[in-house]
């Protein structure tokens, strides 16, 4: 790994048994990570972005899931081979998450001090009056108002966009190396939501946080991510730098995905694109290309086997036929 390197995660995979049959919701994925880097991953309902982050810090609920295979390499070392004592160190310490709905992570019966109290004591070592000082300087670094008074408060005191500050000051309380938000604005208005990612790009660039944003909206990426992985359909079907990708994307579902956002440097009044059909059916995928049904480029070839990764330098990689040698 080179220095800067924190995170790899090589050709992993994950698999669900359901009655129907077998969804490989994570199917060959691998990314870098470096330090202080925020990396978007983008995609639709079910492509698999979020399996993608629960299996980073093996948190998938077995059964019906398994991570079936491949490695995510922290500083070296394979956290899917850590030890219970290990994982436990590791999450919260040095990869934190915040969900969409923060209510789904704080407790409703405790107040907001008690739970980042114990959170900081836990894996900072800290004693509780120097806890409790780190924790109210968290509040007010996210932007809670008369933060030695409301961390005395319960969650339903704050409003959905103060809740979700409290999660981003929790999650990054104890210096966390990478910190994943999983549609972080998702639940909250448009004007909440733009101050909300402010203040993630804001606290992680001061901190030095890498940041996994997960999100299904490009606009998001587009503003905060240095560099950009498309999912669909359980796999990274391209990425790259956020700019280069959004100015030439490659895959024809990532031109889709672009060309389907409004923007108001626009004068035509053309009417907005959208990608044909439906997401895929990810009960027993045949290993052809997934998108080919909703593809306007498709090809014979797409519908008999799975065009593998091609390089194209600087972090850039796109999985179509169109780009592969075996095409030609
Ligand atoms: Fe379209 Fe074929 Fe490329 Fe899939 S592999 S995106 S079907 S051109």
């Amino acid at each position: 790994m080179t220095d800067d390197l924190i995170l790899q995660v090589k050709n992993l995979r994950t698999y669900f048994t359901v009655d129907e049959g077998l969804v490989k919701a994570v199917d060959g994925v691998s990314f870098d990570l470096r330090k202080g880097e925020t990396l978007g991953i983008v995609g639709e309902s079910g492509s698999g972005k979020s399996v993608t982050n629960l299996s980073i810090i093996n948190l998938i609920p077995s059964p019906p899931g398994k991570i079936v295979g491949g490695e995510v390499v922290f500083h070296g070392k394979d956290i899917l081979k850590m030890s219970p004592n290990e994982i436990r160190h590791l999450r919260g310490n040095k990869v934190s998450m915040i969900f969409q709905d923060p209510m789904t992570s704080l407790n409703p019966f405790l107040k907001v001090s008690t739970q980042m109290i114990e959170t900081i004591v836990l894996h900072q070592g800290l004693d509780k009056k120097a806890a409790k000082e780190k924790a109210i300087e968290m509040l007010k670094l996210a932007g809670i108002p008369a933060p030695e008074k409301r961390i005395d408060q319960y969650p339903h005191q704050f409003s959905g966009g103060m809740r979700q500050r409290v999660m981003i000051a929790m999650g990054l309380s104890c210096n966390p190396e990478i910190l994943i938000a999983d549609e972080p604005t998702s639940a909250l208005d448009v004007t909440i939501q733009a101050q909300i990612l402010e203040l993630i790009q804001e606290l992680t660039r001061k901190l030095g946080t890498a940041v996994i944003l997960i999100t299904h909206s490009l606009g998001v990426v587009a503003g905060m991510c240095d560099t950009l992985c498309v999912m669909y359909a359980g796999r990274i079907i391209e990425r790259g730098k956020t700019d280069e990708v959004f100015e030439k994307p490659l895959h024809p579902y990532t031109q889709g995905l672009i060309h389907s956002v409004p923007r108001l440097d626009r004068e035509n009044k053309e009417r907005l694109y959208s990608i044909q059909g439906q997401p895929p059916n990810v009960i027993d995928l045949p290993d052809c290309c997934p998108f080919y049904p909703r593809c306007e480029k498709a090809m014979d070839i797409c519908k008999k086997k799975y065009p593998a990764s091609v390089g194209l330098g600087n972090g850039r990689a796109v999985s179509c036929w169109l780009y592969s040698e075996g095409n030609k």
